[in-house]
């Protein structure tokens, strides 16, 4: 009997298509790491293809017809996730769907694709391929979050080359509860980590040298979490990987010199924190009291970890009710104060499943509600709900200043001068700094779109939602429109 064939899918993501497309576009491109990890889930009987629309749209006319196909999809891939789905449907090929949106938003989905995967695949992965060889495919399939010893290694090798960096996942969850961060709702409550020996043997198989560590979390917060992050350190430094990657923490980072050292020598050669707020009012509102309590001197802690060759990338978010006018400037002088090497700021955006989309959903403040189509502008750079005391226009504005000041080319330059001088990573932060203008070069093309349909007068502070926004149709070159679309090539 011929082997069934499975295809996994990574929808195109609005962020990585409203790029023009040109060497800098790869640099969005994450590998779509949970894709690898059901592949390793699926019994070797099976033939296995990972299509990522991200390198560009397959002709998937021309490709072997499937027996099933697994989507996956990010809130903003989810209307590109269903135009697949109608698509392979159509042709009668059963569809079903996980990752984040599908595990927040099950019913939407469900009227979409055949089946819904909530919740992580490991626990129910076998059941759901078993059933559908029994032709009794379910609906929805629940994934409890289960101890990660059983998690098995990435199929790195099913991965297509053309990616600019690794990927691995080594803990799930966090401490923290943020109230617009879904990853308790998805990953449960429980910061849960892989054997130390697994992860090491998964990182030898990275074909790339730059590898992003996918952790929300990477170092946790408590003294065992900690220990448990330079217990991974040690490994990595004993089985010499030769590999330098990147990952996401808090602002603990700074904390512990002996961490510090033990990641700088297991490859670590950058950091994205959440800094979130610059005000102790904008924390709170986040519910990353956690910021507060650590915050008493950022920029004391960034120093700490340059001085062990690592980069800060920090993450702030703008449209917050304590936000005021000229809180993008105060952003990007806070950021320079601190010492910070890059900002990624971004707009507030209610994601399904955290408890600011219930909050804001409440107050009828989601203005971009048309969904499914409308959640391809929840990519964080585009503001989808009314902020308290900024009109829709000047959150625009008050992004635009923060990139600007930030990114102005004698502070990149300075910024530049400082690393060379340190000798930490220069020529990462000039290829980072100019990657990221790109990316503010391309924010702006789309936001000028933006304004030229004008920020409808509902988006203003204290108006009643009586209405969509007036957004534009194709914001990122009407990539998700259309039936041709499975035969579109990039
Ligand atoms: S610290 Fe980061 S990962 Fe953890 S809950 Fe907050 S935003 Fe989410």
């Amino acid at each position: 009997m011929a082997p069934k064939h499975l295809y996994l899918i990574n929808p195109c993501n609005p962020l990585v298509s409203m790029a023009q497309p040109s060497r800098w576009r790869r640099y969005r491109v994450w590998k779509p790491l949970g894709l690898a990890v059901v592949a390793a889930l699926t019994p070797r009987d099976w033939q296995v293809t990972i299509l990522d629309e991200n390198l560009g749209i397959p002709d998937y006319a021309r490709l072997p017809r499937p027996d099933l196909v697994g989507i996956t999809a990010f809130t903003s891939q989810a209307p590109r996730a269903y135009a697949i789905a109608g698509q392979f449907r159509r042709a009668g090929i059963p569809t079903l769907m996980g990752g984040i949106h599908a595990s927040m938003c099950p019913q939407e989905a469900l009227a979409r694709v055949d089946a819904v995967v909530q919740g992580e695949a490991e626990a129910v992965w076998p059941g759901v391929l078993g059933d559908f060889q029994q032709g009794a495919l379910g609906r929805v399939y629940k994934g409890e979050p289960l101890d990660l010893a059983g998690v098995p290694d990435a199929r790195h090798d099913l991965l297509d080359r053309g990616y600019a960096f690794g990927s691995i996942q080594t803990t799930r969850g966090c401490p923290l509860n943020c109230h617009f961060c879904s990853v308790s709702a998805f990953n449960g409550h429980r910061y849960r980590y892989r054997p130390v020996g697994d992860v090491v043997r998964e990182f030898g198989q990275i074909r790339e040298r730059l590898v992003l560590v996918v952790d929300d979390n990477l170092i946790g917060t408590r003294p065992e979490h900690l220990a448990r992050a330079k217990d991974l350190f040690r490994a990595m430094i004993a089985a010499g990987l030769n590999k330098k990657w990147i990952c996401q923490t808090t602002i603990n980072l700074g904390d512990d010199e002996e961490l510090l050292s033990l990641a700088a020598a297991a490859g670590c050669v950058g950091a994205f924190i959440g800094f979130e707020s610059v005000s102790p009012q904008g924390l709170a509102e986040l519910g990353k009291r956690y910021n507060i309590v650590k915050g008493d001197d950022p920029r004391a802690r960034v120093r700490r970890i340059h001085r062990h060759g690592i980069l800060v990338v920090g993450s702030f978010i703008i449209g917050l009710d304590s936000d005021t006018p000229g809180v993008g400037r105060r952003i990007a002088r806070a950021a320079q104060c601190y010492g910070v090497d890059l900002i990624n700021p971004v707009f507030l955006t209610p994601l399904p499943g955290t408890r600011l989309w219930e909050k804001m959903r409440a107050q009828g403040r989601i203005v971009a509600d048309h969904f499914p189509d409308d959640w391809r502008y929840y990519t964080l750079s585009f503001p989808v709900a009314r902020c308290q005391n900024l009109s829709w226009q000047q959150m625009l504005g008050e992004m635009d200043d923060c990139w600007r000041s930030f990114y102005a080319p004698w502070r990149v330059l300075g910024r530049l001068c400082g690393n060379l001088s340190q000798g930490r990573g220069p020529l990462i932060t000039l290829i980072a700094n100019l990657s990221y203008g790109r990316n503010f070069q391309a924010d702006r093309r789309r936001l000028r779109d933006l304004d030229t349909s004008r920020g409808p007068a509902w988006l203003e502070p204290g108006a009643p939602p009586s209405g969509r926004a007036h957004l534009p149709a194709q914001p990122w070159g009407g990539l998700v429109q259309g039936s041709a679309l499975l035969q579109q090539s990039q």
